[in-house]
């Protein structure tokens, strides 16, 4: 009984919203956010409360552009669903700027959530030697001897780990579509899975790879779109006075996330937000700065955790800033390279 008074509560509030946002003259995207999460913390979804939210999209005047999108993409996706609320709580693919993600229900007993980010990359094995002059520097390349390639891609893929399992994120006070049981709170864990694509049709982006020359030892610089064979290997720097060891692959595929360089993460004056141009004091001018993966080095910070909290945001129709992040220490263990 007491049970049943609560949901009759519940869905004269989300009720509520929408009257409230029917006689409002403008509907902004944080507004269809808090009424769909007030109806993914509901218990359910009537045709009534469907309709109510078609009526509101078809009011096409009232709503901003990226309200209209956010409304549709849910009135869609609840349609299809047909009012079947456990599995409306979770789009499951969120069809991002970038990437894909895919939020995942825990099993058993764990009250554990995956997102995970799928990143399909077509890898192409570049034989042209011009390409090693990239960016005015002076490196050679050679063809890609047999077999080479594919032990590439596979320590690619491998390497690719290093960005799964790094954080736990911490659901905003409030947000139930999450719950898996009254006792204990959700949690969701970030994955990382990185998809090497034969075909350019479902990808997500192209990154071009070439061979380093084995005579020439000078260190080429790879970038987001262009990776050498050498990246996948533990590489040591020197830079005041101390010595910084990373897998390239690792800071490269954190720019593939979308990460920039620590100096922009750290609001530094000589990297200001767009300009992200790989100036060397980017990568950190102190010790603890340059031992960031966005570095020189191997640290991850909460920061790094952007990809995700972006994407759990759109999953759950929440902030992105109001997600805590924890960083999974544990994890760390295995990717130390001293
Ligand atoms: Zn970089």
């Amino acid at each position: 009984m007491a049970e049943l008074r609560s949901r009759q509560i519940k869905d004269q509030s989300v009720r509520r919203e929408f009257r409230k946002s029917l006689d409002a003259n403008k509907i902004t995207e944080t507004e269809v956010k808090r009424i769909i999460r007030s109806v993914n913390d509901n218990q359910t979804i009537t045709r009534t409360e469907l309709q109510d939210l078609q009526r509101i999209l078809d009011e096409s005047t009232k709503l901003t552009p990226r309200a209209r999108l956010l409304l549709a993409d849910f009135v869609r996706e609840a349609d299809r669903l047909k009012g079947n609320k456990a599995h409306l709580k979770l789009l499951p693919v969120v069809h991002g700027k970038k990437f894909d993600s895919q939020l995942t229900r825990p099993t058993g007993y764990s009250r554990i959530w995956s997102l995970t980010i799928e990143a399909r990359v077509v890898l192409k094995a570049v034989d042209d030697p011009d390409i090693c002059t990239d960016r005015g520097a002076d490196r050679s390349c050679v063809e890609w001897p047999d077999g080479e390639f594919s032990k590439f891609k596979l320590a690619l893929k491998r390497q690719s780990r290093f960005w799964s399992e790094r954080f736990f994120l911490k659901p905003p006070d409030g947000l139930n579509s999450l719950q898996v049981d009254s006792r204990a709170d959700p949690y969701v864990l970030c994955k990382f899975d990185l998809q090497l694509v034969p075909s350019v049709a479902r990808r997500h982006r192209t990154i071009r790879a070439v061979y380093l020359d084995p005579e020439d030892s000078s260190q080429m610089r790879s970038h987001a779109r262009l990776y050498d064979n050498k990246d996948v290997r533990v590489r040591t720097t020197r830079r005041g006075g101390k010595t910084y060891k990373r897998v390239t692959a690792w800071h490269e595929l954190g720019h593939l996330l979308g990460l920039k360089h620590i100096g922009v993460i750290n609001g530094y004056a000589e990297c200001g937000p767009g300009d992200d141009t790989g100036a060397r004091v980017c990568y950190g001018k102190n010790h603890r700065d340059r031992q960031d993966t966005m570095g020189i080095g191997t640290a991850l910070r909460k920061a790094h955790a952007t990809p995700w909290t972006n994407a759990i945001a759109q999953h759950t129709f929440t902030d992105a800033a109001d997600w805590k992040v924890l960083v999974n220490s544990h994890a760390a263990e295995k990717f130390k390279l001293d």
